[in-house]
């Protein structure tokens, strides 16, 4: 009977992929995916798990930024009859609601639910102008759904920052890093998979950490939150041989954001999570990345400021004549934003350049060879990340614990995945390694005292193996 359901399994998932390739438009592949998701849940994550390298893109980035631009238009079907749970878990005291089915936006038409712009301004004036009191301000609303979910899923439930912007964004964590289990991946996902990858390359380009010298476009959360993982491993380092602290380390790398390179000069008007990167002594004021590149001599280039095509023929030449193998990662997305394209990165540094983006790129061939560049895709960490968490019964996230899942992730890049110029492992085994990630973060758990589920068992990558969800039909004979 099992080998009867799981052949029926496996004929319905070829014929669901070969439905799913008939579509040529990325969004309509979307569309079918959540239907599959709608309709058979156990379906569709196998679907997801045995073919990832080719659904990733469809379910996440880039095709996702795509699928919320036009939610409104792809939306499907509501979830019915939840009404009275929703308002029973809501606020307290409410006095105004503003409804809308966002069926005739004035001037711009049916647009479902991203209409929901509307009424929010309208409250918005009820507030401003009309003189009624918000219901409650951010910060009130965020502490009573962080208490109200520690209170009644208890304090090993893993809460994941997504898409705050950057002044909260910082602020949550820090608020709320001592007493809930909470993780940003904007922040701490990047941070990890892109530090990851660093090290990796270090392994093709030579030299430790602290031996090289870093330079980013874009100092938001991205930025700065790889900017002082990187500090916090090279300090992590060097106390072996009792040196640098992190405020040394991070002097080795420097940031561009709009405004120019960040300086001490600039100390009083920068955002708090810009100012550990105020140096000084300064260089000549430096506004344009070529000039940066020129002062500073980086031997890591990383894009991180959401706009694309800045990493030009000049700036990768200008960082190739700097060094052997410059370290190049264009991390924005979605594609059409990357610093540089992989064929750009190649041809421009004489296929010297270690590439690696934050977008899929394909093979690209240069002068008779063919070069794989790997995807800084936040995916190899948060789920091995958060895995770690649940099978440790941690408590907190520490940063130790994001050092443990990166170090997991390097040392899952093989010879032959160097060989084709590769800083990251390749996607299919993604459960292997996010079961290695796992155990990595959860043996740090226990040895930081932050583990509750004991006693701690003997083999954690085999037991994080056992714990993961399998989509498989079950025989109810
Ligand atoms: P953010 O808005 O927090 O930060 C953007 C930063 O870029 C800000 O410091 C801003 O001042 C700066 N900036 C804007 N325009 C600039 C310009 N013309 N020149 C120099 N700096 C400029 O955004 P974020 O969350 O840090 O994300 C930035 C980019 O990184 C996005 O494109 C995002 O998709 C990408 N990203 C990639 C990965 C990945 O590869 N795994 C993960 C996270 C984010």
């Amino acid at each position: 009977m099992t080998d009867l359901l799981s052949c029926y399994f496996t004929k319905q998932i070829k014929k669901l992929m070969h439905n799913i390739r008939q579509y040529q438009v990325p969004l309509q592949k979307y569309m079918a995916m959540m239907d599959i998701q709608e309709m058979n849940e156990r379906l569709f994550y196998k679907l997801l798990m045995q073919n990832v390298e080719e659904l990733l893109p469809v379910v996440y980035t880039p095709t996702v930024g795509e699928a919320c631009q036009k939610y409104g238009s792809i939306f499907r079907r509501p979830q019915e009859g939840k009404f009275l749970r929703c308002l029973k878990i809501g606020l307290r005291k409410i006095e105004v609601i503003v409804v809308t089915d966002g069926e005739r936006i004035f001037g711009l038409g049916d647009l479902g639910c991203q209409g929901m712009g509307i009424p929010v301004g309208k409250l918005s004036l009820y507030t401003a102008l009309g003189g009624i009191r918000p219901s409650a301000q951010y910060a009130e609303l965020l502490h009573e759904f962080m208490t109200a979910v520690k209170q009644n899923y208890g304090k090993k439930v893993l809460i994941q920052f997504e898409d705050f912007a950057n002044h909260n964004a910082f602020d949550l964590l820090e608020k709320y890093g001592t007493t809930h289990l909470v993780f940003n991946d904007d922040i701490q996902g990047t941070a990890s998979v892109v530090l990851a990858g660093l090290m990796a390359a270090l392994k093709l380009v030579g030299g430790s950490l602290a031996e090289h010298k870093f330079l980013f476009l874009g100092a938001g959360e991205a930025g700065t939150g790889i900017a002082e993982l990187i500090a916090l491993e090279m300090s992590k380092q060097a106390r072996t041989c009792n040196e640098a602290p992190l405020e040394q380390s991070r002097k080795r790398i420097w940031l561009v954001d709009s405004k120019g390179l960040i300086v001490q000069s600039r100390m009083e008007s920068l955002q708090h999570f810009k100012k550990p990167w105020a140096h000084e002594p300064e260089p000549e004021p430096v506004k344009a990345l070529i000039d940066a590149i020129k002062a500073i001599k980086p031997t890591v280039l990383i894009g991180s400021s959401g706009v694309g095509r800045t990493f030009t023929k000049e700036v990768i030449k200008a960082m190739s004549s700097l060094n052997e193998k410059p370290i190049i990662l264009a991390l924005s997305n979605p594609t059409s934003q990357s610093e540089c394209t992989a064929e750009e990165a190649y041809a421009w540094s004489q296929g010297r350049a270690i590439f690696a983006s934050g977008s899929p790129f394909g093979p690209v061939e240069y002068e008779g060879k063919v070069y794989l560049s790997g995807q800084a895709n936040n995916a190899y960490i948060f789920l091995g990340f958060g895995l770690g968490l649940i099978i440790s019964g941690a408590i907190r996230v520490h940063d130790n614990m994001l050092l443990a899942a990166l170090e997991a992730l390097a040392a899952q890049v093989t010879q032959e995945n160097f060989d084709k110029g590769l800083v990251y492992p390749p996607f299919t085994n993604i459960k292997k390694i996010s079961a290695h990630i796992a155990a990595s973060v959860a043996a740090k758990a226990y040895e930081l005292g932050l583990a509750t589920r004991l006693p701690q068992p003997q083999n954690l990558v085999a037991y994080a193996e056992s714990c993961m969800y399998s989509p498989n039909y079950r025989s109810y004979r």
